[in-house]
């Protein structure tokens, strides 16, 4: 029995790979998963590389994304960029509040919430991220951390709750190698939907995607997405390999 939502698997290069290493890269993508369409399929570039990768996967069914936006529509904001900008480069989607924004560019939920509600006005879709650190967890700290994020990051969205996907990455799993067991990942996933629901109701809640990441690989992907509350993956490191982003792809085909 396949899933009431479908699977989208997103991968993040972060600050990875040169213009024409990234159009080798996407080339490779296309060639694997250019025509699949069980899953959504999301490349997030550099933005330098972005109008390159942009350019090879036209007519595809592969969709492009950014890492990060702004949340002013222009100004003088040295350094960064705007939704609409990205819309110009035809991206679709954009990662927001990603745990090395927040650690590293001191980006609050304040922050991440003025941002989702410019990515949505922008017609971009937010892929909203969120997840406690090891110390956090072994604290017992998981659930009061993750709800404060989601109703900080998405509060004041109305209508437009429905538009966001969430991505449950909890720190300790991002490029260390841990991945989250799919018990503890299903366990966060459906109390955040739980969270969810108290914020826009059953159906909203029913119909938001939200995907794990944290060292997701294809040797992982099948049991993570198996899981009913798990929607997709956020994939780092396995991302900047074609073979093995079209094998998590594939392990989505079908769930
Ligand atoms: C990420 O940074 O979004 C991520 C999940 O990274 P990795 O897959 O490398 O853990």
């Amino acid at each position: 029995m396949s899933k009431k939502r479908k699977i989208i698997i997103a991968g993040n290069w972060k600050m990875n790979k040169s213009i024409h290493e990234a159009e080798e890269l996407t080339k490779g993508i296309k060639q694997l998963l250019g025509e699949t369409s069980e899953v959504d399929v999301v490349v997030c570039p550099t933005f330098t590389a972005l109008k390159s990768v942009g350019d090879i996967i036209t007519n595809t069914n592969i969709k492009l994304g950014a890492q990060n936006m702004h949340w002013e529509a222009e100004g003088a904001y040295t350094g960064e960029i705007s939704s609409s900008m990205l819309r110009d480069l035809y991206c679709h989607y954009v990662i927001l509040g990603h745990s090395e924004r927040r650690t590293y560019f001191g980006e609050t939920d304040e922050v991440v919430n003025k941002k989702v509600k410019a990515a949505i006005a922008g017609n971009l879709i937010p892929i909203v991220c969120v997840g406690e650190s090891l110390e956090q967890r072994e604290s017992d700290q998981t659930k009061a951390i993750i709800k404060d994020q989601i109703e900080k990051s998405l509060a004041g969205l109305g209508e437009d709750l429905k538009k966001v996907i969430i991505a449950y990455e909890p720190i300790w799993a991002i490029g260390t190698g841990l991945t989250a067991s799919p018990e503890q990942a299903q366990d966060v996933h459906a109390y955040i939907r739980g969270i969810l629901e108290e914020m826009g109701g059953t159906d909203v809640a029913q119909a938001i995607r939200i995907q794990y990441g944290g060292s997701m690989k294809p040797t992982n992907a099948d049991e993570l997405l198996s899981q009913p509350d798990i929607d997709g993956g956020l994939i780092g490191g396995a991302a900047l390999d074609a073979n093995s982003f079209a094998g998590i792809v594939n392990a989505g085909i079908e769930k």
